[in-house]
C-alpha cells in the first residue's frame, strides 16, 4: 500500500492558473509561488450571501486517528463531482507536529492536498513570518529596557515572549539577557509554539491588513512598575509588525489530488490557541466559491466550539452544516480497547464508545445547525460495526451518518455524505445560536463551556487566576470571549480521561489575555503552550535524496 507522500508525489497537479480560473481568478489575481502555489491578491472580490458553509469537526482525537482533513478533502472533491462550485478552506501545517507525533495537515490516501511536502514544510513562508514578526516584538521589548525603559515596563512583569514553530521543550523556560552591561536586561521568559502566538490569532481573525495593524497594536505587552497595562500601541512599533505580515495575510491557493481549489492559511492549534483557519481563507472560499468546506482543529469541545463562539461573531456567517467525523477504531478506543485489538471486530466495545460521538452531536445541535455524521472508514472496520454505528447515531440521535471512504476513494468515497451535506445545506435552516452572549462575563462563558460542551459540573479557579480575573473586571476585559487552552484527548482537563465523563470540575490555572486577538485564553489542567518531541519523532523517518526526492514524510 502508498504511502501518503508516495501517492502525493505521484499525482500531477493542474497549474496553480486554472486552478484560480475555476474561482473565477485571472492570471493577475493571484501572486505565484513557482507551479502551483500562489496567494491570492487582497482584497477578494465577491459575495458571500447564498452560499453554503460546511463545518468539518471530530470526536476527540485518539491514537487510532480521525481522519478529519481527509474528510474534508474527500467532501470537498465529492461536492465537486456532485456539480457544486466548491473550495476547501484549511489550516497551516506546523512544523512542530509534522517533526514530531501528529503528522502534517494535508488529508491522507486520496483525499490529500498537494503540493503536499511543500504545505507541510515550509509552504509560502507565513509560519515564518509569523515567527519573525513576534520575535521582532520581543526584541523591541527588551531594546526599549535596555535603552533606558521610557515607559517603565517591568521586566518581571513582561507577557510577551518568544515563539518557534517546533516542539522545544528546552525553551520552555529561559533566562534572556546574560551577556553582561551590553547583553541587555537579564530577565526570566519563555517560548511558545509559532501556532499558539497571539500574532497567528490575529492573523486569522484580522478582516484586512489595516484591521491587522489595528489589533496588532492593541497587544498587551505586559506591565509597567505601577501596575499599569502595556501595549504594542505605547512602544510605538504596530505599523513595524504589521508589515512583516503583508504578504501572509493573503490565503494561499493549492489543489486537492482531484483539482478542487483548496485555500489553506492560518494554523493556530485547538488546544492552546482558537484551532481555526483565517477569516480571510474562509471568506475567500465562501466569496469565490458556491460551497466552502472548512475545518476546525482536534475534537469539536474545542475546535468548533471556538470556530462558533470566537471565529463566527469575526466571520459574519455561521455553518449552513456541520459534519462531524468519527471512526470506529477511535470509538472503541474511547471505551478502553488497546491500540493493538483496534482491528477486531467489537460491537460491544463500539456501542460504548459511541457515547464520546453522542456528546459531541448534543453539543453541536445546541447552536442549532444542521448535524450530520461521517464515519470515515478504516479497512479493518467490519460491515457490521460500521451498520450498528449508522443505525446507533440514526435511532438514538435522530441523525444520519453517513459511511465514507475518502482515503481509499477520494470524492467517489463521500458521494453520499456530499449528498447529505448539499440536502441539509439547502433544505434544514439554521436558527444559530451562540452559547453565550456578548456581555456575559468569563465566568459566565467558562461554565457555559464547562457544562454545556465539556459536561463538567463546574470551573474552578487558581489563587493566581482568580486576582487576574479581579484585575479583568477593574479593566473591563472579562466580557471578551473565552479561549480555553484545555487537553484535546478529553472532554475533562485530564488526557486520560476518555468517554464522556460526567461531574468533574475544570481547573483553571492561569489567564492570559491577548487584547490584539480580542480573547482571554484560559489554561487548563496541565496544558503546555510549548509541546515536546516524543521518544521516536516522525523526524527519525525521513530523509531527501541528491535529487531533492523527499521520503518518510507519513
Ligand atoms: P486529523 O485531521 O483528524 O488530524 P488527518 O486527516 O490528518 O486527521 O489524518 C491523520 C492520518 O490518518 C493521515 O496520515 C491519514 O492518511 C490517516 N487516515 C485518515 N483516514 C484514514 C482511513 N480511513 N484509513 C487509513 N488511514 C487514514
Amino acid at each position: 500500500m502508498k504511502t501518503d507522500i508516495e501517492i502525493a508525489q505521484a499525482a500531477t497537479g493542474e497549474p496553480i492558473d486554472d486552478i484560480a480560473a475555476k474561482l473565477g481568478l485571472a492570471h493577475t489575481d493571484i501572486e505565484h509561488y513557482g507551479e502551483n502555489k500562489a496567494k491570492i491578491k487582497l482584497p477578494i472580490q465577491g459575495k458571500t450571501a447564498g452560499h453554503k458553509l460546511i463545518l468539518v469537526t471530530s470526536i476527540n482525537p485518539t491514537p487510532a486517528g480521525e481522519g478529519k482533513s481527509t474528510v474534508t478533502v474527500g467532501l470537498g472533491d465529492a461536492l465537486t463531482k456532485a456539480g457544486k462550485k466548491t473550495a476547501i478552506a484549511l489550516r497551516e501545517p506546523s512544523l512542530g507536529p509534522v517533526m514530531g507525533m501528529k503528522g502534517g495537515a494535508t488529508g491522507g490516501g486520496m483525499a490529500q492536498v498537494i503540493p503536499m511536502e511543500d504545505i507541510n514544510l515550509h509552504f509560502t513562508g507565513d509560519l515564518h513570518a509569523l515567527t519573525e514578526a513576534h520575535d521582532t516584538l520581543a526584541a523591541l521589548i527588551d531594546n526599549h529596557i535596555h535603552q533606558g525603559n521610557e515607559l517603565g515596563i517591568d521586566p518581571r512583569a513582561i507577557t510577551w515572549n518568544r515563539v518557534l514553530d517546533i516542539n522545544d521543550r528546552a525553551l520552555r523556560d529561559v533566562v534572556t539577557g546574560l551577556g553582561g552591561r551590553t547583553g541587555g536586561v537579564p530577565r526570566q521568559s519563555s517560548f511558545d509554539i509559532t501556532v499558539a502566538s497571539e500574532l497567528m490569532a490575529i492573523l486569522c481573525l484580522g478582516t484586512d491588513l489595516m484591521d491587522l495593524k489595528r489589533r496588532v497594536n492593541k497587544i498587551l505587552i505586559g506591565y509597567t512598575y505601577d501596575k499599569e497595562p502595556v501595549t504594542v500601541a505605547d512602544l510605538q512599533v504596530g505599523g513595524a509588525i504589521a508589515l512583516l505580515l503583508k504578504d501572509a495575510i493573503k490565503p494561499n491557493l493549492v489543489q486537492t489530488l482531484e483539482h478542487t481549489p483548496a485555500i489553506i492559511h492560518g494554523g493556530p492549534f485547538a488546544n492552546i490557541a482558537h484551532g481555526c483557519n483565517s477569516i480571510l481563507g474562509t471568506n475567500a472560499a465562501l466569496k469565490l466559491a458556491d460551497y466552502a468546506v472548512t475545518e476546525a482543529g482536534f475534537g469539536a469541545d474545542l475546535g468548533a466550539e471556538k470556530f462558533l463562539d470566537i471565529k463566527v461573531p469575526n466571520l459574519g456567517k455561521t455553518p449552513d452544516t456541520i459534519v462531524i467525523v468519527a471512526t470506529i477504531r477511535a470509538l472503541k478506543y474511547n471505551a478502553g480497547v488497546k491500540l493493538p485489538e483496534l482491528g477486531v471486530e467489537n460491537l460491544e466495545a463500539l456501542k460504548v464508545g459511541s457515547a464520546n460521538l453522542k456528546r459531541h452531536v448534543a453539543n453541536m445541535r445546541q447552536y442549532g445547525v444542521p448535524v450530520v455524521v461521517a464515519i470515515n472508514r478504516f479497512s479493518s472496520d467490519t460491515d457490521a460495526e460500521v451498520a450498528t454505528l449508522k443505525a446507533l447515531v440514526e435511532t438514538e440521535l435522530g441523525v444520519t451518518a453517513y459511511d465514507t471512504t475518502v482515503w481509499a476513494n477520494g470524492g467517489d468515497g463521500a458521494t453520499e455524505l456530499a449528498a447529505g451535506v448539499i440536502e441539509a445545506c439547502e433544505t434544514k435552516p439554521t436558527t444559530f445560536k451562540p452559547l453565550y452572549n456578548d456581555d456575559d462575563d468569563l465566568m459566565t462563558e467558562m461554565t457555559q463551556i464547562v457544562t454545556r460542551i465539556y459536561g463538567g459540573a463546574k470551573v474552578e479557579l487558581s489563587a493566581k487566576a482568580a486576582r487576574q480575573l479581579k484585575t479583568f473586571q477593574a479593566r473591563g476585559w472579562d466580557q471578551l470571549p473565552v479561549c480555553m487552552a484545555k487537553t484535546q484527548y478529553s472532554f475533562t482537563d485530564e488526557a486520560s480521561v476518555l468517554g464522556a465523563p460526567t461531574d468533574f470540575t475544570i481547573h483553571v490555572r492561569e489567564f492570559i489575555p491577548k487584547l490584539g486577538a480580542g480573547f482571554i485564553v484560559a489554561l487548563t489542567g496541565k496544558i503546555l503552550t510549548m509541546p515536546g518531541l516524543p521518544k521516536k519523532p516522525a523526524a527519525l523517518n525521513m530523509d531527501i535524496d541528491e535529487n531533492g526526492k523527499i521520503t518518510g514524510l507519513f
